[in-house]
């Protein structure tokens, strides 16, 4: 099963792909992860992604294609994966196309931009691994740290209230016409296209989506 997880930042993407992922048993692949992962690093591609991820902008494409490309060409890929944050451009979904990368369903997650403001406010995230709480929705079982590894919780830089609405405008701008993309590309038959409502909790969510792609 190849999966795509579509919504703006915030709607729960990273959340539910765990839930997924471990369900159909797929890698996830969160290019914001592997951004991250890569900026702590400190090479040449974290130093040239860091900018862009800070001012809520989205790193260029060949750059993102690059790291997906590579990543999916890997042997736990070989039975499906769920691409959390990626596509974010047409260009990045024609570059899919290209490749001849074809992909079962498309899972759009739906929620409004001010519930979204309110998940990315409160957000903490434990930067090894990506896990996400909130501080008021999903709150870790001790204050500020990791349930499973019991390390200490960040809020991201781009967290904050100004990066956070140059990311939805982003979103709106260059990600949202995927919608479209996608849709025709499902009216021909060729993948399936399910809008989620994201309202509710965690669990309703996950099994929303369960419910829909069975
Ligand atoms: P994305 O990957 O789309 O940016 P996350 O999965 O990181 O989103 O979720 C954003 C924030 O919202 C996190 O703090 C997460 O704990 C919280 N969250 C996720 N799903 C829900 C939900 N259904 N209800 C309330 N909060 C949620
Ligand atoms: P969220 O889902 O909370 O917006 P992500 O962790 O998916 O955040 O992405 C964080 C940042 O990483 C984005 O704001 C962008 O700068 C960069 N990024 C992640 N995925 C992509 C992508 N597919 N194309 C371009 N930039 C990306």
């Amino acid at each position: 099963m190849r999966i795509i997880l579509l919504g703006a930042p915030g709607v729960g993407k990273g959340t539910q792909a765990r839930l997924l992922c471990e369900h159909h048993r797929i890698p996830q692949i969160s290019t914001g992860d592997m951004l991250r992962e890569a900026v702590r690093d400190g090479g040449e591609l974290g130093r040239r992604a860091a900018g862009f991820m800070n001012r809520g902008e989205l790193v260029p494409d060949e750059v993102i294609v690059g790291l997906v490309s590579e990543r999916i060409a890997a042997d736990d890929c070989r039975r499906g994966f769920l691409f959390d944050g990626f596509p974010r451009t047409l260009a990045q979904a024609r570059a899919l196309e290209w490749k001849r990368v074809a992909i079962d369903a498309v899972v759009e997650i739906v929620v409004s931009d001010e519930e979204i403001i309110r998940r990315l406010g409160g957000r903490r995230t434990h930067p090894a691994s990506g896990r996400a709480y909130h501080i008021e929705y999903n709150p870790p079982k001790v204050e500020g740290v990791d349930d499973l590894t019991g390390e200490p919780l960040v809020q991201r830089d781009d967290d904050r209230p100004g990066v956070i609405a140059r990311r939805l405008e982003t979103y709106h701008e260059q990600t949202a016409p995927l919608v479209g993309h996608y849709r025709d590309i499902a009216d021909q038959g060729c993948l399936r296209y399910l809008a989620v409502d994201g309202a509710g909790d965690i669990r309703q969510v996950g099994q929303r989506i369960l419910e829909q792609l069975a």
